[in-house]
């Protein structure tokens, strides 16, 4: 396989914080190991999670982010050979790049998205918006062939999460439950997830738009924060009086988790994936939770098997992410445009045209 010499195009970030933004730079192809495999990525989706990284507000970042690429294998590390992956396997690269396989989370069954020494993308080390990019072959997400790129990188980082708190929301098929921030990128693949597991859905976001979006996705009712007075009252009504088996707050927002709170019938789950800014605190009473058997989760992306149930939704058809295409140098644009919330579907970046 061909690979051009020695440097490649990347999207890097210059003045963290603020006024980040992205812009294009010609950088090495990375160096690899004897264990690594060399991925050439042909798309990467972009996270909300990277614009919140580029503003500096979840601490140091690498200058390469990106954590939903979708490539091929096109070089082994030393120590590899072809029986173990061969070159031109499809792969993944998500989030979680490496995991040390020895801490209790590690060792713990389905802890292994919270390892203590977890390596991540554009964290600890380079994400995705770079066409080559190295992967540990312990921890290799492999892909199966069918669907688009474009289809599969959405669920290597929104998909996959919103799969995964679905997954561990405790609701049985038939009942009611809530994805607060449906209409945003994780939300509105929830909704997807969300009917074809079963259940019935509440969306709850801002505006008419988002409305029209949430309910062709298969959304059963939509509040809409814009006009709600009581935003827990009409979940109330909706649900004849009982309140929701789970709320998934996918919206980084406090208000959204208190609301939530008040949304919930007997033994209701509440399950944090959204990330308020430090500062927005949620209070409760604990008779809450006494009175009506409450609990509260937190969810963490999901494992390498999460991800590949999350994609078998996408080549059965039950899921297919709304994607809007869009190329490296745009990258400022589009993050303007996540932190605006507007954003219909995902944005996924095409590395080179076919
Ligand atoms: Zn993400
Ligand atoms: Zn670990």
């Amino acid at each position: 396989m061909e690979l051009p010499s020695t440097h490649t195009i990347a999207v890097v970030v210059r003045e963290p914080g603020c006024k980040a933004r992205f812009e294009l730079e010609s950088v090495p192809i990375p160096e690899l190991g004897p264990q690594d495999v060399l991925v050439q990525l042909s798309v990467t989706g972009v996270c909300g999670t990277d614009v919140a990284l580029a503003s500096g507000e979840l601490g140091p970042t690498r200058r390469i982010l990106g954590h939903e690429g979708v490539g091929r294998v096109v070089r082994l590390g030393s120590g590899l050979s072809e029986s173990q992956v061969r070159l031109g396997q499809r792969v993944g690269v998500a989030w979680q790049r490496d995991i040390c396989g020895a801490c209790a989370m590690c060792l713990t069954e389905g802890g292994e998205t919270r390892c203590f020494e977890q390596l991540n993308s554009g964290r600890k080390v380079d994400g995705t918006f770079a066409e080559y990019t190295l992967v540990p072959y312990r921890y290799l997400t492999t892909l199966p062939e069918g669907p688009g790129d474009e289809m599969l990188a959405p669920i290597l980082c929104g998909g996959v999460t919103i799969y995964k708190g679905l997954k561990i929301c405790g609701a049985t098929p038939g009942q009611w439950i809530v994805i607060s921030g449906a209409g945003g990128g994780v939300g509105s693949l929830g909704i997807q997830f969300s009917k074809a597991m079963g259940y019935r859905t509440i969306a709850i976001d801002a505006g008419k738009e988002k409305e029209d979006y949430c309910l062709s996705l298969g959304a059963e009712v939509y509040i809409d924060l814009t006009t709600a007075a009581d935003v827990p009252l009409v979940v109330r009504e909706k649900t004849g009086g009982r309140g929701a088996a789970a709320a998934l707050v996918t919206a980084g927002s406090g208000k959204a988790y208190q609301d939530a709170l008040r949304m919930l019938g007997p033994f209701g789950r509440l399950v944090c994936i959204g990330i308020p800014p430090p500062s927005q605190l949620v209070n409760f009473h604990p008779l809450l939770f006494i009175d009506m058997g409450i609990t509260i989760i937190g969810s963490a992306v999901g494992t390498r098997l999460d991800i590949q149930e999350a994609i078998s939704f996408v080549e059965r058809g039950l899921v297919r992410p709304t994607v809007q295409m869009t190329t490296l140098d745009k990258l400022s644009a589009v993050s303007e445009q996540i932190t605006q919330g507007k954003a219909i579907g995902k944005f996924v970046v095409r590395f080179r045209e076919d």
